[in-house]
């Protein structure tokens, strides 16, 4: 804390000696030679063209906004400096990068904050405001910068990672009104009619599809990227004319635009309920104030992404847990979990996790006053209805004191009867088709122990069939198993693996027990693409169990090494021994 607050000193006092001066660019301070007002004739141009499609009011606000967001860049990089970093191997993969990967447009990418928000030139002013001042930049600085913080103190300011907050903010009345451009297929609307359903079934919120209504959520694809404004701007914002006369959508027509104008965002359940959740006022999980505390960012990679951490009067959490599987989670390359086994769970596109809901909830105020039901393991009423329990993933029923049935009603409840053998589950979700669903197929497995006990899973695979391809990256998007092990944090999403994880295949050299720190193990295979297959040997332990692995826990293991490559032989008749030699990759592990 010293150490901070001398630094911030350190940065004041340049400052002041060079408010007389240019623009600073001096040692502790970012090159600012760079934020002008001057774009060229094919920018403006680009500009005019996204302007007559109702993204922004005219050319002047987008230069504005450009301009604003160079200066944020400038804080992001400011703060990734000065982090104190841990753990930053395991650098993600690119594969599960969707709403977090650049849109083709550059001049639209340099609109956007942190690749799929089109903030207001107000709503920019406060963030900036409110950083700088944490890295100790002096409010004269920023006024050279153009920053106009007295712009910035308007009724919609507050605490957030939800923007908004009462008593002070706007939300939106409800229901909350919601329409589509005529070029958004039927298939986007269902997928947006079916978020909207779910949110209305987890909260106390209520919508309504209206091509009328005003103002209203009105999802576009009038250009490529998916992005939207973040929360409700205010009747003036919604209502003030357009000085374009060529729009086809202006704004101050009463819209709350959301563009979903890329493959990865345009029916996907995951993706449109990240958006709509920014509509209703939620940052990013990754910039909440206490996001380095749980990331390590390499500056090199997040270099033009303006990953800003919120300050703590920009970030309210509503004391809900940091959760890698948010789905207000980017899963990009940068970005490494402080918790290395949470690598993967970023990015997620399992859609709202129990924690979003919490936050949502409390953002408006959510509440059952009188509740006619009792929840448990972490469960709490449902404010739709205050009769039955919102509950944690992997619980389900009334009260969430049965196990979650997924969507398949599979899964299981199975008991560790053993310490010195292992029991096996072999089980699978999903069809080998080549269709991409728009939803997951889910199931949830309860593993428990004696009491007293912990369980001990041993993963023998974990992954795609033979000859489909497991798609490993960031968020494990097609298919994966979440593992939850830890009794205190069953309120966030576990730990994800792809499929063929490393951490899932044990060998006899790479043997990588995981162990619950209480009698339950709860595990979630998921799917939306071909097969997701599990094969886990477990057992119950305690701190007595001696660490030598009885045989009958021992993973199965490919004995040939090119098992891959002969995969396609595994059921061939005439080459029986392919199946011998490569049972993991052919299926023909014993049980
Ligand atoms: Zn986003």
């Amino acid at each position: 804390m010293f150490r901070i607050i001398l630094l911030s000193s350190l940065f004041a006092l340049s400052l002041a000696a060079l408010l007389n001066g240019a623009l600073p660019d001096i040692n502790g301070l970012p090159d600012f030679s760079d934020i002008t007002d001057n774009v060229t004739d094919a920018v403006k141009s680009r500009m005019s063209d996204l302007a007559s499609k109702g993204i922004g009011r005219h050319v002047e606000e987008l230069i504005g906004i450009q301009k604003k967001l160079k200066i944020i860049n400038k804080i992001a990089g400011e703060q990734v400096k000065h982090v104190k970093h841990g753990n930053t191997n395991t650098p993600a993969a690119t594969d599960g990068d969707r709403l977090g990967k650049k849109n083709k447009d550059e001049v639209l990418d340099s609109l956007l904050f942190q690749g799929d928000m089109f903030l207001t030139e107000v709503q920019l002013d406060r963030i900036i405001e409110n950083t700088a001042q944490e890295l100790g930049w002096s409010k004269e600085v920023l006024t050279k910068l153009g920053v106009n913080s007295k712009k910035s103190l308007n009724p919609t300011r507050g605490k957030r990672q939800a923007i908004q907050h009462p008593p002070n903010d706007f939300h939106w009345a409800l229901p909350i009104s919601y329409y589509y451009d005529d070029n958004i297929p039927d298939v986007t609307r269902q997928v947006i009619r079916d978020t909207f359903a779910f949110y209305a079934n987890h909260t106390c919120l209520t919508f309504q599809e209206s091509a009328t209504a005003v103002p209203r959520i009105h999802f576009r694809n009038a250009t490529s990227g998916c992005f939207t404004y973040v929360g409700f701007l205010g009747n003036d914002w919604y209502g003030a004319p357009s000085s374009q006369t060529t729009c086809t959508i202006c704004q101050g027509a009463g819209l709350h635009p959301v563009n979903l104008g890329e493959w990865f965002c345009n029916n996907q359940f995951g993706s449109i309920s990240h958006e709509i959740f920014h509509a209703f006022g939620v940052f990013h999980h990754h910039s909440r104030s206490d996001r380095d505390d749980y990331l390590s960012l390499s500056a090199a990679n997040l270099a033009d992404k303006q990953f800003t951490r919120l300050t703590t009067s920009d970030s309210y959490n509503y004391g809900t847990m940091y959760d890698y599987g948010s789905v207000m989670h980017y899963g990009i390359d940068g970005m490494t979990a402080k918790e290395s086994l949470y690598q993967s769970t970023m990015g997620a596109g399992l859609g709202p996790q129990f924690g979003d809901i919490v936050l949502i909830n409390n953002q408006y105020q959510c509440f059952c006053q009188s509740a006619t039901v009792t929840c448990v393991n972490g469960g709490y009423p449902n404010p739709n209805g205050c009769n039955t329990c919102l509950c944690p993933g992997g619980y389900g029923g009334t009260t969430c004191s049965d196990r979650d049935p997924g969507t398949e009603n599979g899964g299981d409840t199975l008991q560790a009867t053993t310490s010195d053998s292992c029991l096996t589950l072999k089980t699978s979700i999903g069809n080998d088709d080549d269709i991409s669903n728009l939803y997951y197929q889910k199931s949830w497995f309860h593993i428990q122990a004696p009491a007293g006990k912990q369980v001990q899973l041993i993963f023998n695979k974990a992954g795609a069939s033979p000859n489909k391809t497991n798609h490993r990256g960031g968020g494990c998007n097609y298919r994966g198993v979440e593992v939850k092990l830890i009794s205190g944090q069953l309120n966030r999403t576990g730990t994800l693996f792809c499929g063929d994880d490393p951490a899932l295949v044990s060998t006899s050299s790479n043997f990588i027990p995981f162990t619950s720190d209480s009698n339950l193990a709860i595990l979630q295979i998921y799917t939306q693409l071909n097969k997701f297959n599990l094969e886990v040997k477990y057992r119950y332990v305690d701190s007595t169990t001696s660490p030598t692995l009885p045989g009958s826990c021992q993973p199965c293991q490919d004995k040939a090494s090119n098992c891959n490559d002969m995969a396609q032989y595994c059921t061939d008749p005439n080459n029986p021994q392919i199946a011998a030699s490569c049972p993991v990759t052919c299926g023909t592990c014993p049980t």
